[in-house]
C-alpha cells in the first residue's frame, strides 16, 4: 500500500500580450518547497479582492513558469504517475482552472505542433514503450472517453453514432453495486493494442466533443473530460490479475457564475459548472478536514466517477493551470486555493489484484479428472457421474434384502463409493415417505410389489427431468451465441463495407497534394518490415472520416463557398504548415526507408563474404594438412567490425523511421481534425447565412447583418448596374447604406473567422444612389450565394431570389 496526499504543481501560462512585470514570482529555494507568490498591485487591492492584502503565497510540489514546454511536464508530472500504473497503482491527473489558462493545452496538447502534444499522447506512448519491452506478463489495454456536460455523462468513443449534438451520444449513467463500486453503465471500452490504436481514439473523442459543441454550449469549457485507459496484466499461467485505472481529467472552466454575467440558457449551464465543481470542492473540504465521516460523493456525477482518485484507492496529482493576467488575478488566487486545500488530502492506493475465476474453475476440473483418474486405476472400474442401470438394479436389490432382513446386526453394505450411499439414503427416505402417507395399513405384498418399482420409475422420471433441463439450459445459452454471432457478422459486414468507402474519401487531405496514397506506398515499400505498423492508417482514417463525409453531398455553389471560407480560414496556414512538414517527414522516411534496405542487403553481403572466407579458410587448412590458421584472420575481423557498424547503423535508422512513423500519424491526426474543425465552422456559418437569407423577404428593409461576401460577380454587377441606371434619389438611403456597409463589417468578421474582402469604394458610391428597395438585394451575386445542400431549401431560397429578381426587373423597368 502506498499512502501519499494528492500531489500539487502549478504550471503557469505565457501571456497572450506582454504583462506586466511583478504580479507573480516563484521562489524555488524555500526550504525545496517551492512557493508562488501572487501579487495584487495596489490598484486592485481595493475593489477587486475583498481584502486588503497585497500579495499571497501559495506552496506547491513544484511550480513551472512560462518557459516550462510539453516534454518537462510530461517528464516531471505525468511519467511518475504512469510508471506507478504501470506497476499496478491507479492513477488520477488532473487540470484545474479558468478558462483559457491552458488545461487542455497541458492535457491533451495543441492542436497545431507535433511538439505540443500534451500529457495523454505523450503518456499513451510511455506505456506503450513500456509494455512492449515487457514480456514477463501479459497486458491488455482498453481505453474509454468519457465527458460530463450538465450533470449527464456521454461516451465520446461510442462507434454506433455520428455525434452532430452532444445528445447523440449515448447517455452514461451510475450504477452502485452491494460493495458499493462504481459502474458506468454505456461507457464503451475500447480494447487497444498499439499506442496507433490509442491515438486513433483519443483523436476519435475529440473529433466527437468538437462535433457536439455548438455555440450554445461551449461544451469545451463547460464540460468535465476523463480520458480512461485500463490496464489488466497478469503472469502467464498465473490465475491474478492485476487491474489499474489511470484517469486524465480535463475539468470545466473554475471561474465563477458571478463574474461570467450570463443569463438565460447559458446561466443554467454556468449554474451547473459550478454546481459540479462545487460538488468537487465540498468533498476536498470534507476529505481535508479529520473526523469526517461523511464525504459528499454522491452530490455529482464527476465526483462518484472520481470518488477513487479523491480520497481512495488512487495517486492522484492535480495541475493548477493559471493565466497569470491583471485581471485574471482573482481568478488564480481561487485555483491555487483550491490546490492548497487539495493537497491535504490523503489517498492509499493499493494493487488491485483478483482471482480471474475462469482459470480457477479450469484449475479444479483437471484436478477432478485427475482425481477420477486415479480413482478409476484403483478399482479397475471407469468413474462416471452417474450410476449405470445395473449398479441402481443391484442397489435395490441390496435394499430390499436389508429392510427384509430380520437380523438386527445385518448390514447394507455398498463399498466405499459416495455415488452408492447417497443414493441408498435417497431410497431409504423415498420409502419412509411413502409409508407415511399410507398411514399404518400393513405393508401387503402387492403394495411391496410397487414399492419396489414406483422408486425406480420415479428416479428415472427425475433424471429426465434434470436432463430436460440441462437441455434447456444449453438451448438457451446456444440461443444467446447466436444472436451474439450474428451480431458480430452483421457489424463485420457494415463496417468493413463502410470503411472501405471512407477510405477512398479519406486519403486526400493529410498528404501533401497529388500524392496521397503514394506517399504511403513509397513509406511501405521502403521499410517492408514496418508494413504491420502502418495499416493502422487505414483505421484510423476511417474512423476520422467518417466525420467529414458530408463534403461530396455539397452542391457546386456550396463547395465554392467552402473553398473560399477554407482558404481565408486562419487555421489554413496550419493545415499548410503541417502538409509541409508531412511532406518532409514522408520523404524523410522514404530515404530512410531506402537507407534501410541499402543497409539490410549490405548486412546481407557482408555475412556471406564471411561465410564464403571461412569456407576458404577451412578448404585451405585441409588442402595443407593442418588445423585453422592460430591467428585471427584480419581479412575476416575487417569484415565483421564492418557487420557491425552496418547493423548499428541499421538499428538507428531503424528506431528514427519508427519515431518519424508515430509523428507522421500525429500529424495526420491533428490535420484531420482541423479539417473536421473547419468544415464545422462552415456549417455554422452557412447555417446562420441560410437563416438570414429567409429572414429577410422582400418586406423587410435592413440588411444590417449580411456581409460583403465574395467579390462582385459579373451578375452582380449587371443588376446593379441596372439598379443605379434606372432609379432616382435615395438621400434618406444613402445614410442607410454606409450604416450598413459599417455594420456589416463588423458583423463579418465576427462571422468568418478571418477578416473577409473589405467592400470596395465603388460600392458606397453605388449605394450613394440606391432606392430603398435596392436595400433589400442580397449583398452577394445570385451565383455566389451558397446553396444548403438541402434540396428543399435550396430550390426554396433559389426561387426566392428569382422572385425579387423579376420584382426588381419590373419595378426597375417601370420607373423608367
Ligand atoms: P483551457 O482548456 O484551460 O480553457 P486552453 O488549453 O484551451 O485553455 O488554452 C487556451 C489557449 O492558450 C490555447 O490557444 C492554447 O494553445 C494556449 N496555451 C495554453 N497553455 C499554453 C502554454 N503553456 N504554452 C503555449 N500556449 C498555451
Ligand atoms: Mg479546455
Amino acid at each position: 500500500m502506498v499512502k501519499q496526499t494528492i500531489q500539487i504543481f502549478a504550471r503557469v501560462k505565457p501571456p497572450v500580450r506582454k504583462h506586466p512585470q511583478g504580479i507573480y514570482s516563484i521562489d524555488e529555494d524555500e526550504k525545496l518547497i517551492p512557493s508562488l507568490e501572487i501579487i495584487v498591485p495596489r490598484d486592485l487591492a481595493d475593489g477587486f479582492v475583498n481584502n486588503k492584502r497585497e500579495s499571497y503565497k501559495f506552496k506547491f510540489q513544484r511550480i513551472f513558469d512560462q518557459d516550462a514546454n510539453q516534454e518537462i511536464i510530461f517528464e516531471n508530472i505525468a511519467k511518475p504517475v504512469a510508471e506507478s500504473f504501470l506497476a499496478g497503482y491507479n492513477g488520477t491527473i488532473f487540470a484545474y482552472g479558468q478558462t483559457g489558462s491552458g488545461k487542455t493545452f497541458t492535457i491533451t496538447g495543441g492542436a497545431e505542433r507535433y511538439s505540443d502534444r500534451g500529457i495523454i499522447p505523450r503518456t499513451l506512448s510511455y506505456i506503450f514503450e513500456q509494455l512492449q519491452k515487457d514480456s514477463s506478463k501479459i497486458y491488455t489495454t482498453h481505453i474509454s472517453y468519457l465527458e460530463i456536460y450538465n450533470e449527464c455523462g456521454h461516451d465520446l468513443l461510442d462507434p454506433r453514432h455520428e455525434a452532430s449534438s452532444l445528445e447523440d451520444l449515448p447517455k452514461v449513467t451510475i450504477l452502485e453495486d452491494p460493495d458499493q463500486n462504481i459502474h458506468l453503465k454505456n461507457l464503451s471500452l475500447h480494447q487497444a493494442t498499439t499506442e496507433e490504436e490509442a491515438l486513433n481514439l483519443l483523436f476519435l473523442g475529440d473529433t466527437n466533443r468538437m462535433i457536439a459543441e455548438t455555440p450554445m454550449n461551449q461544451a469545451s469549457t463547460r464540460s468535465h473530460c476523463i480520458f480512461t485507459v485500463h490496464l489488466s496484466s497478469k503472469e502467464p499461467g498465473s490465475a491474478t490479475i492485476r487491474h489499474a485505472k489511470l484517469h486524465l481529467v480535463d475539468l470545466a472552466g473554475s471561474e465563477r457564475v458571478a463574474k461570467t454575467g450570463v443569463g438565460g440558457h447559458l446561466l443554467t449551464e454556468a449554474k451547473y459548472i459550478n454546481l459540479s465543481l462545487h460538488y468537487l470542492e465540498q468533498v476536498i473540504i470534507a476529505l481535508s478536514e479529520k473526523h469526517r465521516s461523511h464525504i459528499p460523493y454522491r452530490n455529482s456525477m464527476m465526483t462518484s466517477v472520481l470518488r477513487d482518485s479523491l480520497g481512495g484507492n488512487c495517486m492522484t496529482t492535480m495541475i493548477a493551470t493559471l493565466s497569470l493576467e491583471k485581471r485574471n488575478l482573482d481568478e488564480s488566487i481561487s485555483t491555487c486555493r483550491f490546490a492548497q486545500r487539495v493537497a491535504l488530502i490523503k489517498n492509499e492506493a493499493v494493487l488491485n489484484e483478483e482471482i480471474d475465476p475462469r482459470l480457477i474453475i479450469k484449475r479444479l476440473q483437471k484436478e477432478i479428472q485427475e482425481l477420477k483418474d486415479e480413482l478409476a486405476m484403483v478399482t479397475g472400474e471407469p468413474r462416471t457421474e452417474a450410476l449405470t442401470e445395473a449398479e441402481l438394479l443391484q442397489l435395490e436389490k441390496l435394499i430390499t434384502s436389508f429392510l427384509e432382513d430380520q437380523d438386527p446386526e445385518s448390514r447394507l453394505e455398498v463399498g466405499a463409493d459416495m455415488r452408492k450411499i447417497h443414493h441408498c439414503f435417497h431410497h431409504l427416505k423415498k420409502l419412509l415417505n411413502d409409508k407415511k402417507i399410507l398411514g399404518n395399513s400393513t405393508v401387503s405384498s402387492e403394495s411391496k410389489d410397487q414399492d419396489c418399482q414406483e422408486p425406480l420409475k420415479e428416479e428415472e422420471y427425475r433424471k429426465l427431468q434434470d436432463i430436460l433441463k440441462q437441455r434447456d439450459n444449453e438451448i438457451n445459452i446456444l440461443v444467446n451465441m447466436l444472436k451474439k454471432e450474428k451480431k458480430k457478422v452483421q457489424e463485420a459486414l457494415y463496417l468493413p463495407a463502410k470503411g472501405r468507402h471512407e477510405f477512398r474519401h479519406s486519403q486526400s487531405p493529410p498528404f501533401p497534394p497529388g500524392n496521397p496514397e503514394e506517399g504511403q506506398r513509397m513509406l511501405l515499400s521502403s521499410a517492408p518490415s514496418q508494413a504491420q505498423d502502418f495499416s493502422t492508417l487505414g483505421y484510423r482514417s476511417s474512423l476520422l472520416h467518417k466525420k467529414t463525409g458530408m463534403r461530396e453531398e455539397m452542391s457546386l455553389g456550396r463547395q465554392e463557398a467552402f473553398e473560399i471560407f477554407k482558404r481565408d480560414h486562419a487555421d489554413s496556414v496550419t493545415i499548410d504548415d503541417n502538409k509541409q512538414i508531412l511532406k518532409q517527414r514522408f520523404s524523410e522516411a522514404k530515404a530512410l526507408g531506402e537507407s534501410i534496405n541499402e543497409a539490410r542487403s549490405k548486412i546481407g553481403h557482408l555475412k556471406e563474404e564471411i561465410t564464403q572466407r571461412h569456407i576458404q579458410q577451412v578448404a585451405l587448412g585441409i588442402s595443407e594438412n593442418m588445423a585453422m590458421p592460430p591467428t585471427p584472420d584480419q581479412q575476416e575481423e575487417k569484415l565483421r567490425s564492418q557487420l557491425e557498424e552496418e547493423k548499428r547503423r541499421y538499428k538507428t535508422m531503424f528506431t528514427r523511421l519508427k519515431a518519424l512513423k508515430v509523428e507522421i500519424e500525429h500529424l495526420q491526426l491533428l490535420m484531420d481534425k482541423a479539417k473536421v474543425k473547419l468544415q464545422k465552422e462552415f456549417e455554422v456559418w452557412w447555417a446562420e447565412e441560410a437563416t438570414n437569407l429567409q429572414v429577410n423577404s422582400p418586406a423587410v428593409n435592413s440588411l444590417d447583418h449580411k456581409k460583403p461576401f465574395l467579390q462582385t460577380s459579373d451578375s452582380q454587377r449587371e443588376l446593379s448596374q441596372l439598379l443605379s441606371n434606372k432609379s432616382s434619389g435615395g438621400r434618406e438611403v444613402q445614410g442607410q447604406g454606409v450604416g450598413r456597409f459599417a455594420a456589416c463589417d463588423v458583423n463579418a468578421r465576427k462571422i468568418l473567422p478571418s477578416p473577409c474582402p473589405s467592400p470596395p469604394s465603388q460600392k458606397q458610391t453605388s449605394t450613394s444612389t440606391s432606392t430603398p428597395l435596392e436595400d433589400s438585394i442580397p449583398e452577394r451575386p445570385v451565383s455566389s450565394i451558397p446553396l444548403t445542400g438541402d434540396s428543399q431549401t435550396d430550390s426554396d431560397i433559389l426561387a426566392f431570389i428569382k422572385a425579387r429578381q423579376s420584382i426588381l426587373q419590373r419595378k426597375c423597368l417601370g420607373s423608367n
